[in-house]
């Protein structure tokens, strides 16, 4: 029997079959099974969801064998791969082809599918979130049909779908706009509290992307802010292999690991632990293919929330959930992470219709979150905040109603390509209704 868990092993499914489709037509027929016993199906990814959006009652597709590029178009400028393909490897197909994402998030394990199904995004950028840099899809509906949505063919279901949560179909090819590789120049450097509550706004117009950790119990934060490279043409001048191990693997894994395993057992220790990690990376500025300096090694296993706030509020709310940290006995071993991303078109897209500020809190894997959670999930409803599909949250689907415009529209496509409930789980349930 296969068990299925995710990365930060919170949630666990027991599903009945396991298979490993390697094209669409074996999709379908899983989907038609399915239908006809009146049971359920769900595809996942690589399992990088805090929340238990993709586990699976019934059948469960893997996506191991739906992998690899599909084809670049030069002239459009987007490439197509199939929709188990991990990013890390659509990465480097695209570096080979002198080509790259706009941007993306801060690990590269996901899969394609998987990684635009819940919403994942980076910091700031051209197009911030990965499904706003989607042009098309090819999906076969929980209904059994294969159709392939972009601009021109079922627009409706290219708006709705690009952030499905796997409600509407199973994704076979997913294609990216990209554009033509390009290097980023990074500057890591430790900030104050106060001083990156003042700067924020200027650091966010003179830097294309900027991802700021701050630990709480302290004033201190790590800033990374990366700025394109055009002028000169961009040349890599990456950190050395010593520099690279030592800041991204030993200090950001191994140390930090250690330190907040010790944090989760000792609380006591945690304020002086997190003044540690807040002042033990050295500044340092370097020059790198875009996809490398947006991706670190994440060895370390945490537990994790995060909010879209509507950006003209987002500071405030970070002081306000810093006001309710400060104000509990909470020894909270990990940092606050802070970005933004411009507003986009996509329905179910945290960052739909409006410019956003994410804040994400993590505890360590072994720490019970659910006091410190549930009390900044307060702050984070009371400006207004939407929750990331893919990472811990307790927002039902009235709640979510209100906070997106067209979430109505997304239930009534949802009813008519998945009118069965072929592709439902409990998550699903929970956040869409039955
Ligand atoms: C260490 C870590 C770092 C992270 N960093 C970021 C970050 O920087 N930014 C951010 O926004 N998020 C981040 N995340 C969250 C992560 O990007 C999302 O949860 C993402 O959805 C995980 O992708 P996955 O491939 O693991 O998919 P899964 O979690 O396995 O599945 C997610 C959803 O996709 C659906 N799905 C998968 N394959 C298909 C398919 N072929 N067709 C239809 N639906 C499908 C599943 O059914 C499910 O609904 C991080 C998570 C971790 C653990």
């Amino acid at each position: 029997m296969t068990t299925w868990s995710n990365w930060a092993g919170l949630e666990r499914a027991t599903p009945s079959r396991t298979e490993q489709p390697r094209d669409a037509a074996e999709v379908l027929a899983a989907v038609d099974r399915a239908r006809a016993e009146g049971t359920t199906l769900k595809m996942v990814g690589s399992g990088h969801s805090f929340t238990a959006v993709s586990a699976p009652e019934h059948t469960m597709l893997t996506p191991q064998e739906l992998t690899g590029l599909v084809r670049v178009d030069r002239d459009a400028m987007t490439v197509t791969a199939r929709a188990g393909t991990q990013l890390k490897h659509l990465n480097t197909l695209l570096e080979s082809a002198g080509l790259s994402l706009h941007n993306m998030g801060d690990i590269a394990e996901q899969t394609l599918a998987g990684a635009i199904s819940t919403g994942t995004h980076g910091s700031g950028g051209t197009n911030a979130g990965l499904a706003a840099q989607v042009a098309g899809f090819e999906i076969v509906t929980g209904a059994g049909e294969l159709l392939r949505a972009d601009a021109t063919q079922h627009r409706d279901l290219f708006e709705l779908g690009r952030v499905g949560l796997g409600a509407l179909g199973v994704l076979t090819e997913v294609t990216f706009q990209v554009e033509p590789l390009f290097c980023l120049e990074a500057e890591e450097r430790p900030i104050g509290w106060e001083e990156l509550l003042e700067s924020f706004d200027e650091l966010t117009r003179t830097h294309h992307h900027v991802d700021v950790h701050w630990f709480p119990h302290t004033d201190g934060a790590l800033l990374k802010a990366n700025t394109r490279v055009t002028d000169p043409p961009a040349t890599a001048s990456p950190p050395s292999v010593l520099r690279s191990w030592w800041d991204d693997d030993f200090l950001s894994n191994t140390v930090f690991g250690a330190a907040s395993w010790l944090g989760s057992r000792r609380p006591g220790l945690v304020p002086r632990i997190n003044a540690f990690a807040a002042g033990a990376l050295t500044p340092r500025t370097y020059t790198d293919v875009a996809h490398r300096v947006f991706v670190s090694p994440r060895r370390v296993v945490f537990r994790e929330m995060e909010y879209a706030l509507p950006r003209d509020v987002g500071l405030e709310a970070l002081r306000e959930a810093r006001r309710v940290i400060d104000a509990h006995d909470w020894r909270i071993g990990f940092p606050v992470e802070i970005r933004t991303a411009r507003a986009d078109d996509v329905a179910l897209s945290t960052a739909y219709g409006r410019d956003s500020l994410y804040l994400a809190f993590h505890v360590h894997r072994d720490a019970d979150h659910r006091a410190y959670f549930a009390a900044v999930e307060d702050v984070m409803k009371s400006f207004g905040g939407r929750p990331h599909w893919g990472k811990i949250h307790t927002r039902s689907a009235t709640d979510l109603a209100a906070l997106y415009p067209r979430f109505d529209e997304f239930l009534t496509l949802r009813d008519r390509l998945d009118p069965d409930r072929v592709l439902a789980n409990p998550y699903l349930r929970h956040v869409l209704g039955d």
